[in-house]
C-alpha cells in the first residue's frame, strides 16, 4: 500500500497551505513545498477549539480549529499573528 504524500513547508515541515505567501508556523516565505509521507497518528483528546488569528501588520484574519494551535505567522505578509483569546 502506498502512503499518500503530504505537502509541507520546506523549512519547518508543517502543513503547506496552497495560496499562502508565508508559512503560518515559522514565518518563512513559502516557495516550493517539501513532501513527506502522511502518517496516521491518532491523537485522542478534547475536541479542537476554534481560535482566531489576526495579523497586526496587514489585518489578515483566519480561524483555526486545531487541538494544538501553533500557527502564529500571517500567511499574507509574514507578520506576527498569534491566536486571540482562548488558550
Ligand atoms: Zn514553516
Ligand atoms: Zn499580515
Amino acid at each position: 500500500m502506498e502512503l499518500p504524500m503530504r505537502k509541507v513547508c520546506a523549512n519547518c515541515k508543517n502543513a503547506y497551505r496552497e495560496g499562502d505567501k508565508y508559512c503560518r508556523y515559522c514565518g518563512a516565505p513559502l516557495g516550493k513545498p517539501d513532501f513527506i509521507e502522511e502518517d496516521f497518528a491518532c491523537i485522542y483528546g478534547p475536541p479542537p477549539m476554534e481560535r482566531t488569528h489576526k495579523c497586526a501588520k496587514c489585518g489578515f484574519t483566519w480561524k483555526t480549529s486545531l487541538m494544538i494551535d501553533d500557527e502564529k505567522w500571517c500567511p499574507n505578509c509574514g507578520g506576527e499573528a498569534p491566536a486571540e483569546g482562548g488558550r
